[in-house]
C-alpha cells in the first residue's frame, strides 16, 4: 500500500450555506469570532494523508479514548493575512510557520507534511473566506494550523492516526490605543522551559502549565511572567513572546540589542528572526550591536542601575512587538524608561513599523510576503 503525501490539489470544498457578514472591527476580541469555514485533513499511519477538505466550521466528532484528550498529542501554530492598501491579503512568512509545525509534529510522533502544500491550502481557505479579513492598521486575519492524534484507546503510543485543521479568526490591534507598555515580574518559581525538555516546540502541553505562574503574577499586579532559567537566571522569554532588551554602554555610547539564544530552551519566534534580521539591516553598526546571547536578570538589574538599560520589548505574532515599563524582581522595581509621553521606546516603535510596514504591503518585501487571494 502507498503512503499518500499530503496533496493540496485533492482538495474538496463544500461551502457554507449561511454566509456571514463582517463584524464591525470595534467588536473584534482576539480568538473568539471564527470565519466560515474551516480546512480539515485526516491522516492514517498505513495510508498516509487523505482528502483536504473545506467546510463550514462546525464541531469535530472525536471518541473520547482519543489520544489527543489523554496524552496531549496537540501542536499548533500562530500566524496571520494581512489586507493590504491594494486590497492583496497576504501571508507574513507562512514556509516558516510551517517548518516549525513539522519541527513540532517529529518532537511528538506526529506525522510530517509537505509545508508547500498546507501553505496553498491555508491559501484556499482564505480565498474562501476573504470579505472576512478586517481592513486598517493592526487589523488582520489570525490563522490557527492545528495537528492533533486522533487514534483511539489509552496505551500510551504512537498515534495511528491523526489530524490537521486550521482555523481563522479576524482580530484587532493587540492594543486597541497604539501601544501599552507592561509590567513583568521575574519569575524563577516556575520554569516554563529547560534543556533537553520540548519548550522549544509550539505544542498545547506547554501553554497550560504557564497559566497558573501567569495568575500569581497578576495577584501581584503584574500583567505577565519574565521566565528566568537555571541558578544564573537567565532571561528567556515573556508570556508567550519571545523577549529583548536594550543597553546603552555609559562610556562608549554603544547600544546594545539583546535576545536569548536558540539552545533548545526558547521558542523559535518568526517575529524574533524578523527583528534580529531588521535591526542587522536597519541599524548602523558602528553605533549598534545586535547579539543573541545570555543575559540573566542580575545583570539587567545592575545595568539599570547605572542607567544602561534604555528599553525592553516582547515578540509575537499576536503583538508584534510588547514594549515592558518595569520589572518586579525579588523586592526591587526595575524601570524601562519610555519616550516621553508614550508608551514605548525609540526602537520598539522603529521595530514596530519596519515589520508592520512589511506585512501591510507598504514597503515591499521579495521573500517575507506571499499573496493568496485578491478582493
Ligand atoms: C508563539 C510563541 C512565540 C512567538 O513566536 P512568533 O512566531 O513570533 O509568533 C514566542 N514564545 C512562545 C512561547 C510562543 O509560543
Amino acid at each position: 500500500m502507498t503512503v499518500a503525501p499530503l496533496d493540496a490539489c485533492y482538495l474538496k470544498i463544500t461551502s457554507n450555506p449561511n454566509p456571514s457578514v463582517p463584524k464591525p472591527n470595534n467588536e473584534l476580541v482576539f480568538g473568539k469570532t471564527f470565519t466560515d469555514h474551516m480546512l480539515t485533513v485526516e491522516w492514517d499511519i498505513e495510508t498516509g494523508w487523505g482528502i483536504p477538505e473545506i467546510k463550514p466550521y462546525g464541531n469535530l466528532s472525536l471518541d473520547p479514548s482519543c489520544c489527543v484528550f489523554h496524552y496531549a498529542f496537540e501542536l499548533f501554530e500562530g500566524m496571520k493575512a494581512y489586507r493590504t492598501k491594494d486590497n492583496k491579503i497576504s501571508l507574513f512568512r507562512p514556509d516558516m510557520n510551517m517548518k516549525r509545525m513539522n519541527k513540532s509534529a517529529e518532537r511528538i510522533c506526529l506525522p510530517s507534511f509537505d509545508e508547500e502544500e498546507l501553505i496553498k491550502l491555508i491559501g484556499k481557505l482564505i480565498e474562501q473566506d476573504k470579505h472576512l479579513v478586517p481592513e486598517g492598521e493592526g487589523y488582520s486575519l489570525y490563522i490557527r494550523p492545528t495537528m492533533i492524534g486522533s487514534s483511539n484507546g489509552l496505551g500510551v503510543s504512537i498515534p495511528t492516526k491523526a489530524m490537521i485543521f486550521v482555523i481563522l479568526s479576524p482580530v484587532g490591534p493587540y492594543y486597541k490605543t497604539g501601544f501599552k507598555a507592561v509590567k513583568l515580574e521575574a519569575t524563577d518559581y516556575a520554569t516554563r522551559a529547560w534543556p533537553g525538555g520540548c519548550g522549544d516546540k509550539k505544542l498545547g502541553a506547554n501553554y497550560a502549565p504557564c497559566i497558573l505562574p501567569q495568575r500569581q503574577a497578576a495577584s501581584r499586579g503584574y500583567q505577565q511572567n519574565l521566565w528566568l532559567f537555571g541558578p544564573e537566571k537567565y532571561v528567556t522569554e515573556v508570556g508567550t513572546m519571545n523577549v529583548f532588551f536594550v543597553f546603552e554602554d555609559s562610556k562608549t555610547g554603544k547600544k546594545e540589542l539583546v535576545t536569548a539564544p536558540l539552545d533548545g530552551t526558547i521558542l523559535e519566534g518568526v517575529t524574533r528572526a524578523s527583528v534580529l534580521e531588521l535591526a542587522r539591516q536597519n541599524l548602523n553598526p558602528s553605533e549598534w550591536e545586535v547579539n543573541e546571547r545570555y543575559c540573566s536578570i542580575y545583570e539587567i538589574a545592575e545595568r539599570s542601575k547605572k542607567g544602561e538599560l534604555i528599553e525592553a520589548f516582547g515578540s509575537g505574532t499576536a503583538a508584534v512587538v510588547s514594549p515592558i515599563k518595569e520589572i518586579g524582581w525579588e523586592n526591587e522595581k526595575i524601570d524601562i524608561p519610555l519616550l516621553a509621553g508614550e508608551q514605548s521606546g525609540a526602537l520598539t516603535k522603529s521595530v514596530a513599523a519596519w515589520i508592520s510596514d512589511i506585512q501591510y504591503g507598504r514597503v515591499q518585501h521579495k521573500n517575507w510576503v506571499r499573496v493568496v487571494a485578491e478582493l
